[in-house]
């Protein structure tokens, strides 16, 4: 197919995910020529930004997500604003640990000395307010009063469209197949040449093919992850319709294991309760049936469903397929690429990116315009990880 000429641009954004997305707005809001290239037709359910809900929340053991939080929850009203429309749903998000757990304290103190509303609840004080969640002995619980759920799916399309009011280009179904980098960054997709004078990488768990022929492996590990929907075992009477929190449950059973939950919003009557973790797979393999190792993630959420939600079946009613870019320290990358200064990466959201999305596509958008960042990256530099320039390019 003949290529069309090149078009120049100040930045080119690569993957129309959801931190993509934000990166394009943000730039288009400071007048930036900008263009956003997605290798699906637009919407898609390929990546990490799909289906209809996530969680946001403060309550991290990190304190400088923590602090994020407050300007992500400022940025996601302007969007609200914005768009005329409703993301945030205030639900409570309740984090339930053993008595001790070091995480948990930390996600404790963290809100104490931000200044978060949250409190401990005692077993009792659980029971009344949301009836149908049961405790084990010795196991605590806090509630981050202003945690809850945003509307993924609306929110992405709510801030793609945001960028476009702005004057802001999609290109939708192009594949980037070569990145030239150099003062002029140039990019021949399956359809076309562009330029620009920068370029962001926020291919979601396809990163790591994107950067390994710029020079840079990371160490990205891709995980498909089985998003379970439950069902009460009689409509009405498991007590969690009336007010379901979100909810994190961390090392329990003296295990690692973290379990994650959501209010019924995509299905009526279906709650939404997930293993925070996966097995490895390539996002090109995501549509394959699930593997046999993967009846363990299953497992441990019928174990956790049986032993915390006895109202709900113990086999998920709905079972769907979403991706997570994780890194060693499930902390996020936000860099310049370490050779080409005018290239931007955005990757390894391990999971728990969407919340703090719209600061992720702010930094990325200041790192982008040569400004400087609003926060101290230290935790997100690409430089934490040994040796990860390919010596060989
Ligand atoms: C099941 C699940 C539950 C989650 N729950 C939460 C939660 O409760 N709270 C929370 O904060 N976060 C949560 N997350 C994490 C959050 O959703 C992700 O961190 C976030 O969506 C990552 O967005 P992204 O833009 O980096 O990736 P993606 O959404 O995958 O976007 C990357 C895009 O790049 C495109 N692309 C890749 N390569 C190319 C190329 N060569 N050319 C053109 N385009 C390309 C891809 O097609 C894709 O659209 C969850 C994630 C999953 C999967």
């Amino acid at each position: 197919m003949a290529l069309h000429s090149s078009t120049m641009f100040d930045c080119i954004v690569i993957g129309a995910g959801i931190q993509g997305s934000f990166t394009a707005y943000h730039l288009a809001k400071n007048q930036k020529k900008t263009l956003l290239l997605e290798q699906f037709p637009l919407p898609h359910s390929r990546g990490s930004s799909h289906g209809q809900t996530r969680i946001i929340r403060r309550a991290y053991a990190e304190d400088f997500y923590t602090n994020m939080m407050d300007e992500s929850y400022q940025l996601w009203a302007e969007l609200e604003r914005e768009a005329g429309i409703q993301l945030y749903r205030k639900t409570g998000l309740l984090v339930i640990a053993k008595a001790g757990n070091e995480e948990f304290e930390a996600v404790c103190k963290n809100m104490e000395q931000t200044q978060t509303p949250w409190e401990h609840l005692t077993a009792e004080q659980l029971k009344l307010k949301y009836p149908g969640l049961f405790l084990n002995p010795g196991e605590v619980v806090c509630c981050d009063h202003n945690g809850g759920v945003l509307s993924a799916d609306k929110a992405l399309r709510a801030v793609q469209e945001q960028f476009q009011h702005m004057g802001g280009a999609i290109k939708d179904g192009e594949k980037v197949k070569h990145v030239q980098p150099g003062q002029v960054v140039t990019v021949t997709t399956t359809s076309s040449v562009y330029e620009a004078k920068t370029l962001v990488i926020t291919a979601g768990p396809w990163a790591q093919k994107v950067l390994s022929p710029l020079g840079l492996e990371l160490p990205l590990k891709t995980l498909r992850i089985n998003v379970c929907y439950w069902k009460e075992k009689i409509s009405g009477r498991s007590g969690l319709q009336q007010n379901f929190p979100a909810f994190l449950g961390i090392s329990l059973d003296g295990e690692e294991h973290e379990v994650y939950g959501l209010p019924s919003q995509e299905y009526p009557g279906l709650f939404k309760i997930c293993y925070h973790g996966g097995n490895e797979a390539d996002p090109e393999e995501r549509e394959l049936p699930a593997k046999q190792t993967q009846v363990q993630d299953i497992q441990i959420l019928c174990n956790f469903i049986t032993k915390y939600l006895p109202g709900l079946h113990p086999t998920p009613a709905v079972m769907e397929q979403c991706m997570y870019t994780n890194t060693p320290d499930n902390n996020f990358i936000l860099d310049h690429h370490p050779s080409h200064k005018n290239i931007i990466i955005g990757c390894g959201f391990s999971g728990h990116g969407f919340k703090l999305s719209p600061l992720v596509g702010k930094i990325l958008s200041e790192l982008a315009s040569g400004k400087q960042p609003s926060y101290d990256l230290e935790p997100f530099r690409v430089t934490r990880f040994k040796t990860p320039l390919n010596s060989s390019l």
